[in-house]
């Protein structure tokens, strides 16, 4: 289905999930703003990573740090000098390219350290690739920085640059002594953190998959290093077990080795966790073996020294990372395209019911019989007090089950003539279609259930 993805851009816009941003002034590439729908959605599917990784745990600490931090933050991680991804002008028309996006099947992968190895490689494999706009011819590969700058203070000339953060993680190394300090966990613990990260992305594309300003979930899991390879391999099941309990087509989740040409120089291995999109295999969460590098380079960075001593052993240390850091974005893209269904007459949106924006949508079978509307406003008002649900009455039955089959909404409560006589409803199912009765006082307990299968 190559145009899934316009079917699902068009979705979005259309039912209220995802706008452009600024799009009344022509919008701006690489940021989108979520709708009424798109905000339930995200908040659950971020809220399903809490829980996994925060409540559910009594070894994971949950933070939110700012977007903004101090500027050696950015030199201690590397960013200021590495964050970098090859661009290509071209000569006639002017306009930008990711260099390494020109080039099919490119063999060796940029790491986005300042190795000007790969520049030099790069340009050898551009020779003779044109400019994909307008066949003109292209410049020389350049590195150009990904990190959004911001100046702070209100007189020009005098403001104190500094970036919004490329990474949200680094807030978590920021904290990792104050979560010590506060709450004596043992090693091996974990920091948490959803939060927003900013990239000059060259080029933004594919949606939500490639954005300037997205949002990041990211666990730093913090061990011996005798321990690393153990809680490495057990962070990757973790994981993977994790996104394929949220997908319905699992054959499309994979987990991908890193090859040795795409290792970061501190990692000594590296795994993606992929979905299989219209537009290919892509990353969904990376699983990082990150060692020493961050404690160590803040250590030198900020003169604080972050060795860690084992009580039970009486050994020091510098713990080392596991890091497991996916897109709170690409989830919510990955699953509307698991999700998309078309049938005969219908496009359903498969969604995991404790993901999907409503849960429920209540309906008076016809809008002009006052006792059923009444009836009906009092289950949603009931209803309402528990879960997020849809009102509907306008048009025909069929058209309203058809409309909240499309936002993915899993159960359409219908109330009729009968339910004025013995107080039930009818339920319909959203995936099988089928219809059932139940009295209007279980209704809650119904739903409750439903959800905690
Ligand atoms: P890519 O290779 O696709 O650029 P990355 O390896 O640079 O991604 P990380 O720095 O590991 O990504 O970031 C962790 C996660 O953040 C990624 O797995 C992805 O889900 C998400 N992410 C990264 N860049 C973007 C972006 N520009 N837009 C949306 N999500 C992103």
């Amino acid at each position: 289905m190559a145009d899934l993805m316009e079917k699902i851009v068009s979705l979005c816009k259309r039912r209220g999930f995802v706008y452009p941003n600024s799009e009344i002034y022509g919008g701006i590439q690489g940021f989108y703003d979520f709708g009424p729908l798109g905000v339930e959605l995200k908040n659950n599917i971020k809220r399903e990573w809490w829980e996994e990784m925060v409540t559910k745990r009594d070894d994971v600490y949950g933070i939110d740090g700012a977007i903004v931090t101090h500027p050696k933050v950015w030199e201690a991680s590397g960013h200021v000098e590495g964050f970098t991804d090859p661009l290509v002008d071209c000569k006639k028309c002017k306009k930008r390219f990711r260099a390494d996006h020109l080039v099919e099947d490119l063999k060796i992968e940029d790491t986005g350290t300042a190795d000007e190895e790969f520049i030099k490689r790069l340009d050898k494999n551009l020779k003779g690739v044109k400019c994909p706009e307008c066949g003109g011819e292209l410049g020389k590969a350049k590195r150009f920085n990904l990190m959004v700058d911001v100046g702070l203070g209100v007189i020009e000339g005098q403001k104190r640059k500094t970036y919004l953060r490329g990474e949200a993680c680094q807030n978590i190394y920021l904290n990792y002594q104050n979560v010590l300090d506060s709450f004596s966990p043992k090693i091996p613990f974990g920091i948490a953190q959803i939060g927003k990260a900013f990239r000059n992305e060259i080029t933004p594309r594919n949606f939500l998959y490639r954005q300037r300003e997205f949002e990041q979930w990211d666990l730093q899991w913090f061990v011996d290093p005798k321990e690393m390879e153990k809680w490495y391999e057990y962070w990757k099941k973790e994981r993977m077990k994790w996104y394929l309990s949220l997908a319905n087509q699992k054959k499309k989740v994979r987990l991908r080795k890193h090859g040795k040409d795409e290792l970061a120089h501190y990692a000594k291995v590296a795994y993606d966790i992929e979905y299989q999109t219209p537009f290919g295999w892509k990353e969904w969460e990376g699983i990082h073996w990150r060692g020493d590098w961050d404690l160590s380079r803040h250590g030198k960075y900020s003169g604080k020294d972050f060795t860690y001593t084992d009580p039970d052993a009486k050994r020091e240390f510098l713990p080392w990372i596991v890091e497991t850091s996916g897109g709170v974005d690409r989830t919510f893209l990955f699953l509307l395209l698991d999700a998309y269904h078309e049938e005969k007459d219908r496009v359903v949106l498969k969604l995991l019911p404790k993901i999907a924006p409503y849960k429920v949508a209540v309906f008076p079978l016809l809008a002009n019989k006052p006792k059923l509307v009444k009836k009906a406003k009092e289950i949603f008002e009931d209803l309402k007090t528990c879960f997020l649900v849809a009102w509907d009455d306008r048009g025909n039955i069929g058209k309203r089950y058809y409309a909240q089959d499309e936002i993915g909404t899993p159960w359409c409560v219908t109330v009729d003539f009968q339910t004025l006589e013995d107080n039930t409803v009818t339920i319909r199912d959203r995936d099988t279609t089928k219809q059932k009765r139940v009295k209007v006082d279980k209704l809650v307990d119904w739903f409750q259930n439903k959800l905690s299968q």
